[in-house]
């Protein structure tokens, strides 16, 4: 297991959509073993591939004590119920701004030996699942802010000082909603 260097905000891979897996093999367990090392060396909720340079549609969480992973993730809202509160990222490093998103999520894929695996997550387990699966479709919670709170965000992130103004992120003004999210 080797903890990676987590890819910042402004690194064209995190705005690049992920590929699925196609082959459980020991590289996609490496990977899987290296996103939670990397996370848990942070103090991470949760990790996607891309924030280590990779890109295929893997992420690990660290939800409430339990650490898992989940491999081409297909998120279900199985009600229209939503939570709004306070969201960071590992790529966006001191930056947390209330984020709303939905409060109940089943989340199902597989793991790393091509299990079929399923997820019921509510409150920070769902924020989780949906924040990391945007991650893989190359969305940013930023995107997922209304314009007050994009803006408090962006002031946040140009006084970081991992902040580089020599290249400037890409920011998107309209949401990017990826099918099956509601949002
Ligand atoms: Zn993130």
């Amino acid at each position: 297991m080797t903890v990676q260097p987590i890819r910042l905000f402004g690194d064209p891979v995190l705005r690049t959509p992920a590929e699925p897996v196609v082959d459980f093999d020991r590289e996609l367990q490496r990977l899987v073993d290296d996103l939670v090392e990397t996370m848990r060396g942070q103090n991470g909720v949760g990790l996607a591939a891309p924030q280590i340079g990779v890109g295929l549609r893997v992420f690990a969480f660290d939800v409430d004590d339990v650490i898992g992973h989940l491999v081409n993730p297909v998120l279900e809202f199985p009600d229209e119920e939503e939570q709004d509160g306070p969201e960071g990222c590992l790529s966006i490093p001191g930056v947390y701004v209330d984020t709303k998103r939905r409060k109940n999520v089943v989340a199902k894929g597989f793991n790393a030996y091509g299990d079929p695996v399923q997820i019921v997550g509510a409150g920070q387990m769902a924020r989780c699942a949906q924040h990391e699966t945007d991650h893989l479709d190359g969305v940013l919670f930023l995107d997922r802010l209304d314009r007050g709170r994009r803006k408090d965000a962006l002031r946040q992130i140009r006084a970081a000082d991992w902040y580089n103004p020599e290249a400037p992120p890409v920011i998107k003004v309209s949401p990017h909603v990826p099918s099956p999210f509601g949002m």
